[in-house]
């Protein structure tokens, strides 16, 4: 068995920006950091990520139009959301140029994991001074540092979609109608009951209200399959614009009453009787895939919901820490095996693989730098990969096995010393029968720790009485 590459090996590659060392190890740290921000009063938990998403949207415009130094660094509630936007790529890059965010996907705008492991290591409570007066000058009314105590200190200001009356609520209110769609917040001009639900939906209309047959503002339409910039042809562009167009659409769109997605979604069916051809079915769908996935339930300027995305990291990050992965040698062995990961994807581009933990840390880390992940990818692989955490855990399980599978047909190796079982499995999927069969894929033989077949059996039983 072949000894851990060194780090260069590891990153080495024709002079590309891949993922580094001290970045992996910054951002296991930042793992921990995040850990430490959960809240145990899930009511309190709910306030802080809300009003952290609304902060985060806050500061992307603030830097886009100021452009301050990325030394000055944003509070960590707004880390925790940036971080996990940035996980979706596609929809991170697709928000950063619909609303204006270009600065988000330049190559100074990564997150900046060695400069927040400066703070958190050099200032006892983790915060920059200069950072903070910076944040102190142009934000006077937000604290700098959320916690328990502050979070619901001051007010929330939100735009009611019927009247666009300036409605002040507090920010328990305002997290009770971001969380909860049978929450709302009424509007003192119109008398509107304000929810998440036609928030988002006057996002939508704005965004189809405004494109034209040149430029389809819609998210879910500005990129390709490959990630890249997507420029509409003309005539599916037309197309769109017809849909939006007809009488029946055009009622609901101009309606005076709060937006509902029922009328919109039954004037968009309504369309189908007229719509006969092939295309403009495949059109209509489209823009009901796009409803459906990146505008309902999701009221401000992003296509992802990032309060569900943050709560989606939980539980990798609680694992995270549980490993506390940042011995140089095993975070080493993470980044070359994320490479060799990428290669079987470049290999298989219609199968879904699944990474290991480790994988997934030098996955996230190499992510966090939005454009050289971007570019990466770009160069070698030829599109921008994906990066979905939605598979459901069923599913996921079978995606795992095969991408073992694959993995020991190229590389000859198994695809991991992970003890999956503990790491990402349900007990019922590892029948002994399986596990047997499979065995060979999942386990590296290290030749200083060689199991005892008792102790195998040991585990194999904990594991099917346990969690
Ligand atoms: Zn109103």
């Amino acid at each position: 068995m072949a000894s851990p590459p060194s780090y260069n090996e590891a990153i080495s590659d024709n002079g590309d920006i891949f993922v580094t060392l001290p970045d992996c190890q910054a951002h296991a740290s930042l793992l921990h950091t995040f850990y430490q921000l959960r809240i145990s009063d899930p009511e309190v938990e709910k306030v802080y990520l809300a009003r952290a998403e609304a902060r985060y949207f806050q500061w992307m415009d603030h830097v886009q139009s100021y452009g301050p130094s990325m030394e000055l660094l944003p509070p960590i509630d707004i880390v925790y959301m940036w971080h996990a936007h940035l996980l979706s790529p596609y929809r991170y890059y697709e928000d950063t140029l619909r609303n204006g965010w270009v600065l988000f996907h330049t190559k100074a705008y990564g997150l900046p994991l060695q400069r927040l492991e400066w703070a958190k290591t050099t200032f006892e409570d983790g915060v920059d001074p200069e950072s903070e007066q910076y944040w102190r000058k142009f934000f006077p009314d937000q604290p700098y540092k959320l916690t328990t105590d502050n979070v619901d200190a001051g007010f929330s200001w939100i735009a009611c979609p019927c009247c666009q009356s300036r409605i002040r609520s507090s920010w328990v209110d305002y997290a009770k109608m971001r969380t909860d769609k049978h929450s709302s917040i009424p509007c003192h001009n119109c008398k509107a009951k304000v929810t998440a639900e036609a928030l988002s939906c006057a996002r939508f209309v704005k965004d189809w209200s405004e494109s034209t047959k040149t430029d389809i503002k819609l998210a879910g339409f500005q990129l390709d399959k490959k990630g890249k910039r997507l420029y509409l042809q003309p005539e599916i562009a037309a197309r769109m614009i017809a849909i939006r167009d007809s009488a029946k659409v055009q009622a609901v769109l101009n309606s005076k009453e709060p937006l509902d997605w029922i009328e919109l979604v039954i004037a968009l069916r309504s369309q189908i009787t007229i719509g006969r051809t092939d295309s403009k079915r495949l059109d209509l769908n489209t823009v009901a895939t796009t409803m459906r996935s990146r505008y309902m339930g999701i009221p401000y300027k992003s296509s992802l919901d990032i309060i569900i995305a943050v709560a989606r990291q939980w539980e990798f990050t609680a694992k995270m820490v549980e490993i506390n992965w940042t011995t140089p040698a095993s975070v080493a062995d993470a980044v070359a095996r994320y490479k060799k990961f990428l290669m079987l994807m470049k290999d298989h581009p219609k199968s879904i693989l699944v990474p290991v933990l480790s994988i997934d840390l030098a996955w996230h880390t190499h992510m966090l730098n939005h454009y050289n992940y971007r570019e990466y990818t770009l160069k070698h692989l030829f599109l921008v990969v994906n990066h979905d955490d939605t598979i459901a855990s069923s599913k996921l399980n079978n995606y795992l096995i095969s991408t073992a599978k694959l993995w020991y047909q190229k590389y000859q190796e198994p695809y991991t010393s992970d003890n999956l079982e503990k790491l990402y499995s349900s007990s019922s999927m590892f029948a002994a029968i399986q596990k047997r069969k499979m065995r060979k894929y999942w386990y590296q033989d290290k030749t200083t720790e060689k199991k005892e077949p008792t102790m195998e059996k040991d585990r194999y039983v904990e594991h099917n009485t346990g969690k």
